[in-house]
C-alpha cells in the first residue's frame, strides 16, 4: 500500500518542480495549486526571498537547541509577529497539531500558577479540527478523523454556527447567539471550576469547508468565556496570516483570544514551523509565577523554521498578499458563485478571502447531503485533479448524514491567468460530477 495519494489513472503522481501557483510532474504534466497543498502555500512555491533566506540560515545557523541557545531569526520573528498581531510572547513548535497541544498545556499551566490548578478541562465544538495527536484530536468535531483514531480524551459538546444548514436563515443574529448561549448552559451544568478554556476556529477550515459565523457569535463567546474565566483559545492554524483577508480571522469579528495558534499561514508550506501566541494576561502570570514555560520539543524554536517565518513575514508585507487575499478572494468567490448557480449540485459558496468552500447537494432531495457512500466531495477531487487542477475535499460535516463540499484556497498572488484556468476547471469539475451520480442513478 502507497501512502501517498492521489491516484491518476491508477499510477501514483511524484511532484518534480513547483513554482509559483503550479506543480509540474517530470512527464511535463501540471496541476494549478488551487488549495495551496493543504491551505497552507500562501505565497505559491519556490518563491526566491523564502528560498534564500531557507538557504542562508542552513549556512548560518542550522540548528541550537532552544534550552541552550536563542537565535536571532526566532527573536525577531517572535517581536514582528507579537507586534503586528499585539501578543505579548510567543512559543515555536513544528505543527498545528503540536500548536493546539501547547495551547491546552499553557491554559492549564496558566490557571495553575494562578491557584486554580482543578481548570483542566477544554471545551469544544462538534463540528471543528484542531490536530491529529491525540490531544487536539480529542478535541476535535471531525466524525470521520475521529472515527479512525482512539481511545480519545472526551468528545467535543458544543454547536457550531453552521448557517447554511440554520431553521431560519433571516435571523443570523439571534442563530448566533443561540449557538454561543449554549457554552453558557454548559458551563452552569459543569463547574466552571474544573475548565481552562474554549477553542474554536474563527472560521471553519477543513471540517466544513469555510463557515463563516455570524459575528455576534464569536463576540457572545468572548463575553461568556470572561464571565465563567475560561480562557479563549483561537485556532488559526488555517486561517492566521492572511488566508481570511485580515492578518488573522478573528479581525473580522473584532473579537480577540488569549491564546492564538498559528501554522499553516506562517510556514507557507516550507518549513514545518507552528506558534502559539499569548495574551499579556497569560503571559504575566506565567513570567511572574514560575517563570518558565512547562513544555518544548527538539526542533522548537528552529531557526531555519524561523528564517522561513520572517520570509513569509517580508513577502506578505512587501507584496501586499494579505490585502491581495481580500480583494482577489472577494472577486474569486463573486464569480464562483455566479458560475455555480447554474451548477443544482452546488448549495453554497462561501467563504472570506483565499478561503472559499463549495458545498455539494443532492437537488433531486431538497438539498440534502448526497449519500456518503457516494463520497462526493472525494469524487469532486479526483475529478479535478485528471483536469490539471488540485481542490481539497471536506466531508462528514453534516453529521451521520454526511456533508460534501470542496475548498477552493489557491495561494494569495495566483495570477490572473491561472485564477481564470481555475474557475473554468471548477466549472468542468461540477459538470462531470453531476454528469457522473445522475448517469449512475438513472
Ligand atoms: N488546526 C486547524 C484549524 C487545522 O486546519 C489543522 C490542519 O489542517 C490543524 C490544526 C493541524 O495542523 P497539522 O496538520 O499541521 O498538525
Amino acid at each position: 500500500m502507497s501512502l501517498i495519494t492521489p491516484k491518476v489513472n491508477g499510477t501514483y503522481v511524484t511532484a518534480t518542480r513547483c513554482e509559483g501557483s503550479y506543480i509540474f510532474d517530470s512527464d511535463g504534466n501540471s496541476w494549478i495549486d488551487g488549495a495551496s497543498g493543504s491551505i497552507a502555500c500562501s505565497i505559491g512555491h519556490a518563491h526566491p526571498t523564502v528560498v534564500k533566506a531557507m538557504s542562508d540560515a542552513c549556512q548560518h545557523t542550522s540548528f541550537v537547541y532552544r534550552t541552550q541557545f536563542s537565535n536571532p531569526e526566532i527573536e525577531r520573528l517572535s517581536a514582528r509577529l507579537c507586534q503586528k498581531l499585539g501578543y505579548a510572547a510567543s512559543f515555536f513548535v513544528n505543527s498545528g497539531s503540536e500548536a493546539v497541544e501547547t495551547a491546552i498545556r499553557s491554559a492549564q499551566q496558566y490557571w495553575r500558577e494562578r491557584g486554580k490548578a482543578t481548570k483542566t478541562r477544554i471545551l469544544s465544538r462538534r463540528l471543528s479540527y484542531h490536530g491529529s495527536t491525540i490531544g487536539s484530536l480529542s478535541l476535535s468535531g471531525h466524525w470521520p478523523r475521529r472515527r479512525l483514531a482512539g481511545p480519545l480524551y472526551g468528545e467535543p459538546t458544543q454547536p457550531t454556527p453552521y448557517p447554511y444548514r440554520a431553521a431560519n436563515k433571516e435571523g443570523m443574529t439571534a442563530y448566533g447567539i443561540a449557538c454561543a448561549n449554549e457554552l453558557e448552559r454548559e458551563l452552569q451544568q459543569l463547574d466552571a471550576d474544573n475548565i481552562a478554556a474554549f477553542i474554536l476556529e474563527p472560521i471553519i477550515g477543513a471540517s466544513g469547508a469555510a463557515i463563516v459565523p455570524p459575528a455576534e457569535y464569536i463576540q457572545r463567546i468572548r463575553n461568556i468565556c470572561d464571565r465563567y474565566n475560561l480562557l479563549l483559545i483561537a485556532d488559526e492554524v488555517l486561517t492566521g496570516l492572511g488566508r481570511t483577508g485580515r492578518w488573522l480571522a478573528m479581525e473580522h469579528f473584532g473579537v480577540k483570544a488569549d491564546l492564538v495558534c498559528l501554522g499553516k499561514g506562517l510556514n507557507a508550506g516550507y518549513f514545518p514551523i507552528s506558534a502559539v501566541l499569548f495574551s499579556s494576561d497569560v503571559y504575566d502570570h506565567i513570567a511572574n509565577g514560575s517563570g518558565s514555560f512547562e513544555l518544548g520539543h527538539t526542533h522548537s524554536n528552529h531557526p531555519i523554521g524561523a528564517a522561513v517565518g520572517n520570509a513569509v513575514l517580508d513577502v506578505l508585507e512587501q507584496e501586499q498578499l494579505v490585502e491581495r487575499a481580500e480583494w482577489h478572494g472577494e472577486g474569486l468567490k463573486f464569480t464562483l458563485q455566479e458560475l455555480c448557480s447554474k451548477h443544482t449540485i452546488v448549495g453554497e459558496v462561501r467563504g472570506e478571502g483565499m478561503l472559499i468552500g463549495i458545498e455539494l447537494v443532492d437537488p433531486t432531495n431538497w438539498n440534502n447531503p448526497f449519500p456518503v457512500e457516494l463520497s462526493a466531495a472525494i469524487q469532486a477531487t479526483q475529478i479535478a485533479f485528471e483536469s490539471g487542477l488540485v481542490i481539497y475535499p471536506s466531508s462528514g460535516f453534516a453529521g451521520v448524514l454526511g456533508g460534501d463540499a470542496i475548498i477552493i484556497a489557491p495561494p494569495f498572488n495566483i495570477p490572473e491567468q491561472a485564477t481564470k484556468q481555475l474557475i473554468d476547471k471548477v466549472d468542468g469539475t461540477l459538470r462531470t460530477l453531476s454528469n457522473s451520480i445522475f448517469q449512475k442513478r438513472r
